[in-house]
């Protein structure tokens, strides 16, 4: 008997039509845990590094996480990964809403997508009744649009589809995959979704999932669901809004936007609009909001309310996703209407909202400094507004120059030359950030930034304050009911953190507890995507109600295998380091964990260089970020050591990097 998960695959071969429901391992369960995890060990098997990411032998994989399906609130979801077109590295990206918990009621953990179909299909699963169908009525259809039409098709409102817009179907390299009011957008998920010739998968799933000891799994869900409603009457002192309560977090409710607008830097990451958050502005945008919202809406078994109806007057209604709210608007310097219809669109194309207005942007910046021509942008709108639509236009069906910028800023630059490159300046890893720019380095997220493998500025903010609270009383305060520390020196070393003098940054917390505070907060993020909890319910706020001593409670009641902090720590460096030895074979190395050159004002090279040192170390990982030979020994994967030894990235005799990769660093 599988106890949460369903213990099956789909197996879907779009080259032959070919579809198998397939067992799966429980042993791999025990090892992996499920979502993130398990995809991780089928991505590293299965896809060598000579596949290219739109080669017919990429896998793109759809999991339900571990606890999906089962009553856990917030437990919802969907982890698709694959080979990112834009990094050439890994990608996983976390999509909410309703799909992966009707996909473990229709009976499996996964579908796995492998080869290329012939012609644009969508995939009906219904229960144990699994279909390719044909989707060429469907061709350049919006992926929201495409959702209803399948469901009207279907007969079937209640199916969760998940669907590309035109931007998958042109593989431009920031499509994404919308569902319901959640969507996977980063590392262009979508555009492989399109390069293997699916438009949507459909699911409708009416078995059960169950549990191994209900009233005990049941019991720890009211306490999550008790503290949840104390949290939100009780919300944290002395931090910004966004940042006091749970969720993720909650934009659509919360009209103050002085941090997220002053802060940042917009346009092509470039400008800080110091000021920008008058009165006037707040009144303003509240009223926009408030006007185009027509509800605030949850994913599947969760009290938050973190998304919206959005209704722009004329326009389709459609859901918006946290930041999608700001990237627009403040890119195009306009104002919060332009953001709201143009997002509508943006959806329906289905691009990714941190990449796309980044990219146009960048196209503008070109265009001012004369690197870009009216020759590149015949007919181009003389206003900001009608630039972005016109950009946005071109880059989803890949006319002209849309061609070249729907690769992404870092390609696009390489592609444009002329100096384009100093232009496209706020990427890891090829990848658009968060336009963020800080003055003084913070040692915690230089950190993140740099080795996070998930390549995604909000996923790798975590349950340690992002910055010092100036009194002594306030800290005192906030550690007292700290109960979700996985050690009591965490506390410590929040309470000794100070704004200025010997212990403020950058040089505290020191580099080693550093390495603790990003080892753990990398840790809850792994056991979310692995789990298929939501990280606005735990890894990415302040004090959150899912943690590290009653994850372990929950696997145990859920899944019924025997499970406790450190079985589970040592579970999610296992899966976390199988994810960075797929992207070592694939390359990856220390010269490209480097966060953008101007996102602090203020860098200290010899203190990155002891960060990045000492980070590598603790992670038992050599001085290039290759795990070493004994580190995979301890978490039983000595069949990755062979094959890094195979391919000459691990020498067999030391840690140190083998004479190949030692050459390749020396080389960047
Ligand atoms: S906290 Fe918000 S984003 Fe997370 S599951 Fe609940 S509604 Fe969805």
């Amino acid at each position: 008997m599988r106890y949460a998960e369903t213990g099956y695959h789909l197996e879907i071969d779009l080259t032959r039509g070919n579809i198998e429901r397939v067992e799966t391992d429980p042993k791999e369960t025990e090892l992996y845990l499920g979502g993130l995890g398990t995809s991780a060990k089928l991505l590293w098997d299965r896809v060598p590094p000579e596949v290219a990411p739109f080669s017919p032998d990429n896998l793109l994989i759809f999991a339900a996480g571990l606890l999906c399906g089962t009553p856990a609130t917030g437990c919802n979801r969907t982890i698709v990964s694959t080979i990112s077109p834009q990094t050439e590295l890994m990608a996983f990206s976390m999509m909410g809403g309703f799909w992966a918990p009707e996909l473990k009621y229709a009976g499996y953990d996964k579908v796995i997508l492998r080869g290329r179909s012939p012609n644009l299909v969508y995939l009906w699963i219904n229960n144990d009744k699994v279909e390719i169908r044909d989707a060429s009525h469907l061709q350049g259809r919006g992926a929201v649009e495409t959702q209803d039409l399948i469901r009207k098709e279907l007969n079937e409102p209640k199916a969760q589809v998940a669907a590309i817009g035109l931007a998958g179907e042109s593989r431009v390299f920031y499509a994404s995959i919308e569902q319901g009011r959640s969507s996977a957008s980063r590392g262009g998920l979508g555009a492989v979704m399109g390069d293997k010739g699916v438009k949507a998968i459909a699911v409708r799933g009416t078995q059960d999932v169950i549990v191994a000891r209900p009233m005990e799994f049941l019991e720890l869900c009211k306490e999550v669901l008790d503290y949840i409603k104390w949290r939100e009457e009780n919300p944290i002192k002395g931090v910004m809004p966004i940042l006091a309560g749970l969720g993720s977090p909650q934009e659509m409710k919360v009209h103050d936007e002085k941090w997220h607008t002053e802060n940042f830097m917009w346009g092509n990451s470039r400008v800080r609009r110091k000021g920008f958050w008058t009165e006037e502005i707040a009144k303003e945008w509240t009223e926009s909001m408030e006007k185009a919202r027509t509800r605030l809406v949850s994913c599947y078994n969760c009290p938050m309310e973190c998304g919206a109806t959005i209704s722009p007057p004329g326009m389709p209604t459609y859901m918006m996703k946290c930041f999608t709210k700001l990237t627009y608007t403040m890119a195009a310097f306009s104002d919060l209407d332009f953001g709201l219809k143009i997002a509508q669109r943006a959806t329906e194309y289905g691009v990714d909202g941190f990449s796309t207005p980044q990219v146009m942007a960048f196209a503008l910046e070109l265009y001012e400094e004369g690197i870009l021509t009216d020759e590149d942008l015949p007919d181009l709108p003389a206003e900001t507004e009608d630039r972005f639509y016109y950009l946005l236009d071109k880059i989803v069906r890949r006319d002209g120059i849309g061609d070249v910028l729907a690769d992404g800023t870092y390609w696009a630059a390489k592609k444009i030359g002329k100096g384009a490159e100093k232009f496209a300046h706020n990427t890891i890893k090829k990848h658009e950030q968060l336009p963020l720019k800080l003055s003084m380095l913070n040692p915690i997220y230089f950190l993140m930034y740099s080795t996070g493998e998930k390549i995604n500025i909000t996923q790798i903010e975590g349950q340690f304050p992002q910055a010092p609270f100036p009194k002594r009383e306030q800290r005192e305060a906030f550690v007292k009911d700290w109960f979700q520390v996985p050690d009591e020196k965490f506390k410590q070393y929040f309470l000794d953190w100070e704004l200025r003098g010997e212990n403020s940054i950058p040089y505290y917390p020191t580099p080693e507890m550093c390495c603790d505070i990003v080892d753990w907060q990398e840790r809850m993020h792994y056991i979310d995507d692995a789990l298929g909890m939501c990280a606005g319910l735990s890894s990415f706020p302040l004090k959150p109600p899912y943690h590290i001593h009653n994850y372990p409670k929950f696997i145990s009641a859920g899944a019924g295998f025997d499970m406790d902090e450190e079985k589970l720590t040592q579970a999610a460096k296992r899966y976390r380091t199988l994810v960075r030895a797929v992207n070592i074979r694939r390359g990856m190395r220390r010269k490209d964990e480097v966060p953008p050159e101007n996102h602090w004002k203020k860098r200290f090279p010899e203190l990155e260089k002891e960060l990045i040192d000492t980070y590598y170390k603790y992670k038992g990982w050599n001085e290039d970020g290759i795990p070493t030979q004994a580190s995979l020994h301890e978490l039983g994967l000595d069949y990755v050591a062979d094959e890094l030894i195979r391919r000459g990235i691990l020498s067999e005799v030391d840690d140190a990097p083998a004479e190949a990769a030692a050459a390749e660093t020396e080389q960047a």
